[in-house]
């Protein structure tokens, strides 16, 4: 693997696959690995799905793009299904995460704009990912990213996630400049840290007492993967802005931006746009996703799956000096460390199982929504084994 000319942003490790089906992902030397990292939340269906692999053939022999000057059909289609799932009324396609928070940031400032917001803030929280465009690194928190980038804060007030209290205080001292809060409903990058019971409730109050838009970025949380088509359906709150983005085409490129009808009115021809965004490939594949989820009760799954994983993590990892906490959402579960580890994804590697690890020490679990119970079993074996005194002891000796 030379890499001698790119840009040196990853850190990848000396490790390539040349297929996959389902949680399996194959080297070229034809060793297989469980792959419990999922692309990092992007293959929700699983690798090679039969059905998505059938819409990006056919879909390749009849369309690819057009751009925005035509109307496309799918684009429409994806729109309708994604409005329905999401209780919002219009969607806004583009081909990342962090192009989804900048439309979303975009609508904020145009909120405030249209009310004579003169400097228009966005309240965001401690731990925070968003992205890496200039917007979106502003918004995010955590020196590692933003360093060197002169990040534009000034539009933005941080604030502890979940702390209600920190969120009235904002209110009042800076309530009439603020025009929205930006949250994801369960911290990925920060850590998998779920926001906690009753906070997006609070959001949602706080917001409609102040005329704030709540604008939930669900790129990782989003389309499944806590067992919930949005996370926010388990509180039964309705937000204004809702992001996606990595799971909704399984590998395929798309981002999205919905919102409620007040707030996409917003945006006018012209104001808003992307080349590629919404292309027919990307938006087909998307529907692919959500109806092979609907008809392989893939919610059901994630829930059941993910629950066993948690309970099964703390029965055998309770008690582990090196274990702080096992928590999380649906298939989407983090193992806190007392430690950083630089080697713990490698050595899990080696073993055959790819997991990833976040905040250096949190152990990140994105396996796709259609994992098998014998699946979710020896994730748990090759975890316990992993991070077993011993081992874990020496890993994070060896900890870089
Ligand atoms: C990954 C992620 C992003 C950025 O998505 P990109 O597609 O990499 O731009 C934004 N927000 C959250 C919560 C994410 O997990």
């Amino acid at each position: 693997m030379t890499a001698t000319a790119l840009m040196n942003t990853y850190k990848p490790l000396p490790l390539s696959f040349v297929r996959g089906e389902g949680s399996t992902l194959w080297d070229a030397s034809g060793k297989r690995y469980l792959d419990a990292m999922g692309g990092v939340a992007v293959t929700s269906v699983g690798h090679c799905h039969p059905r998505v692999v059938a819409a990006i053939r056919d879909q390749a022999g009849l369309l690819l793009h057009t751009s925005n000057h035509y109307a496309i059909d799918w684009q429409h289609r994806l729109a309708a299904k994604l409005t329905a799932l999401s209780g919002l009324d219009a969607a806004f396609f583009n081909n990342s995460g962090a192009e989804a928070n900048e439309t979303a940031l975009k609508l904020a400032r145009l909120a405030g704009w249209y009310k004579g917001v003169h400097r228009p803030l966005i309240v965001v929280m401690e731990g925070a990912f968003h992205g890496r465009t200039l917007a979106t690194l502003a918004a995010s928190d955590g020196a590692g990213v933003r360093l060197g980038f002169g990040a534009y804060d000034d539009d933005f007030l941080r604030v502890p996630f979940g702390d209600v209290a920190a969120l009235e205080a904002i209110a009042r001292r800076h309530g009439a400049d603020v025009v929205a809060v930006l949250l994801e409903p369960v911290q990925g990058e920060g850590g998998v840290r779920p926001a906690p019971e009753g906070y997006l409730r609070a959001v949602r109050a706080l917001c409609d007492r102040q005329g704030w838009l709540m604008m939930l970025d669900e790129v990782q949380t989003g389309v499944g993967r806590t067992g919930h088509w949005f996370a926010y359906a388990e509180e039964g709150v309705l937000p204004d802005v809702v992001t996606l983005a990595k799971g909704l085409a399984n590998g395929v490129p798309i981002g999205a931006c919905l919102a409620r009808a007040r707030t996409a009115r917003l945006l006018t021809p012209g104001s808003h746009g992307s080349t590629f965004g919404g292309n027919p490939l990307a938006c087909r594949v998307a529907c692919e996703v959500l109806e092979i989820i609907e008809e392989q009760q893939l919610l059901g799954n994630a829930r059941r799956q993910g629950a066993w994983l948690l309970k099964a993590l703390r029965e055998r990892l309770a008690g582990h000096p090196g274990v702080r906490e096992v928590r999380g959402k649906g298939l989407m579960i983090g193992i806190e460390l007392t430690e950083a580890t630089g080697k713990l994804a490698s050595q899990a590697a080696e073993g055959g199982l790819l997991l990833n690890v976040t905040r250096g020490n949190v152990v990140r679990l994105l396996p796709a929504l259609t994992l098998k119970e014998d699946e979710a079993l020896q994730i748990v074996e090759h975890l316990v084994a992993l991070l077993s005194p011993l081992s874990l002891s020496k890993v994070l000796a060896e900890a870089v």
